[in-house]
């Protein structure tokens, strides 16, 4: 079931993911040669529950505040004191808050001092394909919609898509309906209404779309072994179009 939100929910909405989003701000901005990413993870704990919110992936069962990815690992990367960063890594950092009994969540991979020139084009590649599901999540469009600009924003560069993890919908859930792949077709899905919220979270690798789970029974790696990246807001369909609830982690 999808639920739409009111003015007053999407109120609420919007101050959990203001949180969620200068956590992730701040994770980024913790981000440095050196650093261990349970480090990075403290500095997103310490926040959240600074602002009287929880960190909802652990209220979902994972076992940190902040996944925390590094290189090929493409999601859930469990924090570690022992994972230290390197320069020339790229980490992915995702953040939510639950607050006030409305959820935020958002993503961004972040270069370890200076990256490969393709890991740079990995990184811009997949926060213009977030950008390009954004512009398609208008009243009135369908899911595929956004699926289909993700997708083909970052197959332009021949780049993988992860298929197993998909956006999704959000609000007093972390993950509510509709899913949101990150491929598909045009045309095709729910319609799009305005009051709905959205977390749409691009999942690209380097080469291949082939996942695999490790052993710790989270940690998401490309098969491949190539870099990954992930970039994700949470969103609001409007009357007015698209708007951006997580905005606070690109102000830096
Ligand atoms: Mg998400």
């Amino acid at each position: 079931m999808v639920f739409l939100k009111s003015k007053k929910e999407l109120e609420l909405m919007r101050a959990a993911c203001e949180i969620s989003a200068e956590a992730l701000r701040l994770g980024g901005e913790a981000v440095r040669p050196g650093v261990s990413t349970w480090e990075i993870d403290r500095v997103i704990h310490e926040f959240i529950k600074s602002q009287g919110a929880a960190p909802n992936f652990m209220e979902n069962g994972f076992p940190a505040s902040a996944c925390v990815s590094v290189n090929e690992e493409v999601i859930h990367g469990i924090p570690s004191k022992s994972k230290i960063l390197q320069p020339g890594d790229i980490v992915s950092i995702d953040t939510g808050a639950l607050y006030k009994g409305y959820n935020g969540d958002n993503a961004a991979t972040f270069p370890v001092g200076e990256i490969a020139p393709e890991h740079k084009t990995l990184l811009e590649t997949t926060k213009a394909a977030l950008y390009s599901g954004i512009e398609a999540a208008v009243a009135g469009n369908r899911v595929g919609d956004i699926s289909n600009a993700v997708e083909t924003s970052a197959r332009a560069r021949g780049f993988g898509v992860v298929r197993e993890f998909v956006g999704h919908g959000i609000g007093r859930e972390l993950h509510e309906e509709p899913e949101v792949p990150n491929y598909g077709s045009k045309g095709r899905g729910r319609r799009l209404a305005a009051g709905m919220t959205l977390a749409i979270e691009p999942m690209i690798t380097l080469s291949g779309d082939s996942i695999v789970i490790l052993d710790d029974g989270w940690t998401v790696v490309a098969e491949s072994g190539k870099y990954a990246a992930h970039f994700e807001h949470t969103i609001a369909v409007t009357e007015n179009g698209p708007e951006i609830y997580t905005l606070a982690w690109e102000r830096s």
